[in-house]
């Protein structure tokens, strides 16, 4: 049985940070479950298309493939959407500002969710996002809700924007702003809303470092490897 492991949380919180470098020590495949929100957005701005307009944005995630390839001289890993490498594009400020609207349509969420679960049935991995422990994933084995206030999320993304390049103009309370917009979307809308699931870990990374965050999830993972392990000796 591949290990499934659901890291949920708001923008900012440190999921993708964590997760990463868990995958790595761990062994496990990291998957970016906002990839494939921000690659159909991507899809949404350069057709013209309304993100409200909810066939339309359907039709869209339909034909969207999104996968992954690992990142070269221990980069990030690449994402791709088609044949293109849309790793940075999808990051761009103008695509976080239009997600929440293209990821509230139940049918978009539905044509997606089914492309995380093939790729998860399929390997041991660590996926982040919204809703994996909820409705992605619901029967992982360890499931963590990653949060931090919404204040120290956007001075961590605005410092990644800016060493990214990305920052366009934008200041702190830029960044805060389109958190808290993105907050609540993400939290109110009816189809999987960002929930923590009932059996999550809750982490409070506020005064957190990633190290940190990072060696708390390691922890509740080999503990459920280790009652997993007893649990096979005793069977055989
Ligand atoms: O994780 P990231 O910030 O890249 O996600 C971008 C957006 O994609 C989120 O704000 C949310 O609207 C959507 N998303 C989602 N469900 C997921 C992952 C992301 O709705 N599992």
């Amino acid at each position: 049985m591949p290990l499934q492991v659901a890291v949920d949380g708001p923008a900012g919180s440190g999921k993708s940070t964590a997760a990463r470098r868990l995958a790595r020590e761990l062994g496990l495949v990291y998957l970016d479950t906002g990839a494939f929100y921000r690659s159909v957005a991507l899809l949404v701005l350069r057709r013209g298309v309304d993100p409200e307009d909810e066939p339309s944005v359907t039709d869209i995630s339909a034909g969207a493939r999104v996968s992954f390839q690992p990142g070269t001289g221990g980069g990030p890993d690449r994402v791709f959407c088609g044949g293109e490498d849309v790793t940075e594009a999808i990051r761009r400020p103008e695509i976080s500002r239009v997600v929440s609207a293209v990821a509230a349509h139940a049918a978009v969420r539905e044509n997606l969710t089914r492309q995380m679960r093939l790729l998860a049935a399929a390997q041991s991995v660590i996926m982040d996002g919204r809703d994996v422990g909820t409705h992605v994933l619901p029967a992982a084995a360890v499931k963590i809700f990653l949060t931090a206030a919404a204040r120290e999320r956007a001075r961590r993304r605005a410092r990644e924007l800016e060493a990214a390049g990305q920052a366009d103009g934008l200041t702190e309370e830029d960044v805060l702003a389109e958190i808290e917009a993105r907050d609540r979307g993400d939290s109110s809308r009816a189809a999987a809303p960002l929930r923590q699931a009932e059996d999550a870990f809750l982490i409070d990374a506020t005064f957190l470092s990633p190290d940190e965050v990072t060696a708390l999830i390691k922890e509740k993972v080999l503990a459920w490897k280790q009652v997993r392990e007893g649990g096979e000796e005793t069977e055989n």
